[in-house]
């Protein structure tokens, strides 16, 4: 098989790289080596940032019908607020934030791809690459463990942390693993907190974060100690019970845990976004932890501005040029995502009692300052950070 450009991996930012390319009419395939959307529990938080992205390819709409909508995250410390982060007041046409499931969004991107006449190659691991010319050549096993070549001019890889493009092209992402790990449950509670809000909630037993999800559900978030990076196994609801009782909220009673997950938590980056005519998108570029929800947020917009400019090359500008501008626009925009993540942990996982008195002093007093929030909200939007802003070229329409 022989295309322009060969996109490994069809989660959100593989999704996104092909429905840019099929808009711009460039020709290329897409292969995964999963069957369709993710099943487990991932990316809730859909930010500004990538909704005007995904406005752009016409999903956005479709998603916002299928989610919740928040307009504040509280940061509250045993039921008493200490600070608010505005979302509703960034610069957006989307001034909130947006609660759905990773697999309704990837639902979504897939129904969009499938109606601008693409399908991606379900089933298609992909095990080798390597340059041959001015092509690459991308090997692998289809569903029937048949071996499968491609041929393209531009590798993408949007095959996740554990990419085999990045390892295929000789790039690195050294990470650091925290000590730190989540716990994640979708559940049904009754007498909870106000549902019109996302909640955020340390204290000296650690984080707990709570988020309404469309049909009265909640996503709880819990940090629990993991030393020597062991993932703990997904909470039962008496654990859960637990931990909640702990945190703050004592009267609310969980009634049925639908999902449940424990996370283990990294962060680092790519030494690079690319090398040659091969790129790097969302987690195999960057993996940070889910504190603030902007892991899939940044991919997406990683996705949007790769396309834009490989649909430059394939109108005739120089390759070289143009993907380092991709490289550096998005290393950048990761690095700031990275380091913001990586303040949040800090802040909010540390469980001494000197420390939580100390935190819960800082919060109360950074609540007090309209420039912190406002600053913070800006931050957390990823708006500053969408193509459109970084100076990323525009995405043309065949
Ligand atoms: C508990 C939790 C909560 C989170 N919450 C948020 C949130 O609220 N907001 C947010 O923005 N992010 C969140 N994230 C992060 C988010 O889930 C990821 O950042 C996002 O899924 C990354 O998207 P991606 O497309 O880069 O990679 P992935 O989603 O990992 O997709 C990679 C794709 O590549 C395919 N693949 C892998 N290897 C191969 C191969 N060799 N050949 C072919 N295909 C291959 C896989 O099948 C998969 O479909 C959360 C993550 C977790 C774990």
């Amino acid at each position: 098989m022989n295309t322009f450009v060969c996109v490994v991996g069809a989660g959100p930012a593989g999704l996104v790289t092909a429905i840019g390319l099929a808009r711009a009419g460039v020709p290329f395939v897409l292969l995964d080596a999963g069957h369709g959307p993710v099943t487990e529990s991932r990316g809730l938080v859909v930010h500004a940032g990538a909704l005007e992205v995904l406005d752009e390819l016409d999903v956005a709409g479709d998603l916002l019908r299928e989610g919740t909508l928040v307009r504040d995250f509280r940061i509250a410390v045993r039921g008493r607020a200490l600070m608010r982060i505005p979302l509703g007041e960034v610069p957006s046409r989307f001034p909130y934030v947006l609660l759905v499931p990773q697999a309704t969004t990837e639902a979504e991107l897939y129904a969009r791809l499938a109606e601008l006449g693409h399908t991606p190659l379900s089933g298609h691991r992909v095990t080798g690459a390597r340059q041959d010319g001015d092509h690459y050549e991308i090997t692998g096993e289809d569903p029937g463990g048949r071996p499968f070549t491609v041929r393209a001019r531009h590798l993408v890889g949007a095959d996740g942390l554990h990419s085999t493009v990045r390892d295929a092209i000789g790039v690195g992402l050294p990470r650091h693993t925290y000590d730190t790990a989540f716990l994640s449950a979708d559940v049904d509670m009754r007498d909870g907190p106000d549902p019109g809000l996302a909640h955020i909630m340390p204290s000296r037993h650690g984080l707990l974060f709570l988020a309404p999800l469309p049909r009265g559900r909640w996503r709880l978030i819990i940090s629990v100690r993991s030393p020597g990076g062991r993932r703990p196994d997904p909470p039962s609801r008496a654990e859960v019970q637990g931990h909640l009782r702990q945190r703050g909220l004592p009267r609310a009673t969980i009634t049925t845990v639908h999902k449940s997950a424990g996370v283990l938590l990294h962060h680092g980056i790519a030494d690079d976004f690319g090398r040659g005519r091969a790129a790097l998108a969302g987690d195999a570029a960057h993996v940070h932890s889910p504190a603030g929800g902007m892991g899939m947020n940044t991919g997406i917009q990683d996705a949007h501005d790769l396309a834009a400019t490989l649909a430059t090359i394939h109108r005739g500008e120089d390759a070289a040029t143009a993907l380092a501008g991709y490289r550096r626009r998005r290393m950048d925009a990761a690095r700031q995502v990275v380091a913001f993540t990586d303040r949040i942990m800090r802040l909010v996982t540390l469980d001494t009692v000197a420390v939580h008195v100390l935190r819960t002093s800082a919060f109360a007093l950074a609540g007090l300052v309209p420039a912190i929030r406002r600053r913070v909200a800006l931050m957390v939007s990823c708006t500053t950070r969408t193509p459109a802003r970084t100076g990323a070229p525009g995405l043309p329409s065949a």
